[in-house]
């Protein structure tokens, strides 16, 4: 499969393969220079509110463009990342190129950029994302940290010291994919999350039978609600996905059925052209709260 294979045959690059650690081996040879080599971008996904559909916010997603095989997915090259402990310049690369993107759009536009466990349990990690600030000029309250669980299975001293250094820096916080890890709302208990957003698979065939995400959907709504916190709906395909999303609540929504995840250039030109109308009084469901 490695050979001639061509471009988009990431698959040169998964497991299923006889001899992986050979192949593994090459990613890693390949991902170490792939910043250095310009291969990697941030490309971004509007969020929008669920009542308005005008854009509130958006993703940072990181993307490689290897040479030989195309487009390698983030699920695939970010573990080796972390594995390789390269994760922390990858990711303050990325802190880095989202602050500055968003700093030059014609509007006042929210960003949300994901970060590893790993990333979050150095000591160093507010210190990294306040020089992205300072560096770039972008107000601390448009840049949103996309968590997952897996940042609580630290010390809860430590996570608990971060937590309060970066509301003291002024960003907001995101618990990402809320719902597949363990979902101790012990988490909702202490962290400051400003956005819980939904798993996509709560989303996906919602509107199926035979499954609970409905009502899922509808118990998260309300317990964010509860809490004074945002929540957004991930991976919103289908017209009857973001129906069942809106009529059950949520404040935003992310999902091809709006757009994917696009190069910056094409971003701002959506923005400039009109394509995504930006609402700077907020989503819908908080306006008349403020
Ligand atoms: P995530 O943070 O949950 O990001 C959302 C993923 O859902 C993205 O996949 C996005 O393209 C995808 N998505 C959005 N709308 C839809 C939809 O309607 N349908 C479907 N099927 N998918 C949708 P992507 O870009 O492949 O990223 C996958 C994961 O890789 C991310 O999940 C995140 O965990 C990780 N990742 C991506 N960029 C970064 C990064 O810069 N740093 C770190 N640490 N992780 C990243
Ligand atoms: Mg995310
Ligand atoms: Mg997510
Ligand atoms: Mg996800």
């Amino acid at each position: 499969a490695a050979k001639g294979g061509g471009r988009g045959q990431y698959r040169f690059y998964s497991s299923d393969l006889k001899d992986g650690a050979r192949h593994r081996r090459q990613v890693e040879e390949d991902l170490r220079d792939a910043i250095s080599n310009g291969q990697i971008s941030m490309h971004y996904q509007p969020l929008v509110c669920a009542k308005t559909h005008k854009v509130e916010s958006c993703e940072a997603l990181m993307r490689w463009d290897h040479p030989e095989h195309g487009d390698i997915p983030p699920a695939v090259f970010i573990p080796v990342a972390e594995d390789m402990g390269i994760i922390r310049d990858m990711g303050e690369w990325a802190l880095n190129e989202v602050c500055r993107d968003a700093k030059q759009w014609p509007v006042d536009l929210r960003v949300a950029a994901n970060v590893s466990a790993m990333q979050f349990a150095h000591d160093d990690f507010a210190q990294t994302v306040r020089k992205a600030l300072t560096n770039s000029g972008l107000e601390p309250a448009r840049l949103e940290l996309e968590i997952t669980e897996s940042v609580f299975l630290g010390d809860t001293g430590r996570v608990q010291a971060m937590f309060a250094e970066l509301k003291e820096l002024g960003v907001k916080l995101a618990l990402d994919d809320f719902g597949t890890g363990y979902s101790s709302l012990s988490y909702l208990r202490n962290a400051p999350f400003d956005t819980i957003k939904i798993d996509q698979s709560f989303v996906r065939g919602a509107t199926e039978e035979g499954n609970n995400n409905a009502a899922i959907l509808t118990a998260i709504v309300g317990l964010a609600d509860a809490l004074g916190m945002e929540t957004v709906a991930e991976g919103v395909e289908a017209k009857d996905e973001l129906e069942l999303v809106t009529q059950r609540g949520a404040t935003l929504v992310q999902g091809f059925i709006f757009a994917r995840a696009m190069p910056n250039a094409d971003f701002l030109e959506r923005l400039a052209d009109g394509q995504l109308i930006y609402d700077a009084r907020g989503p819908a469901k908080y306006r008349a709260a403020r």
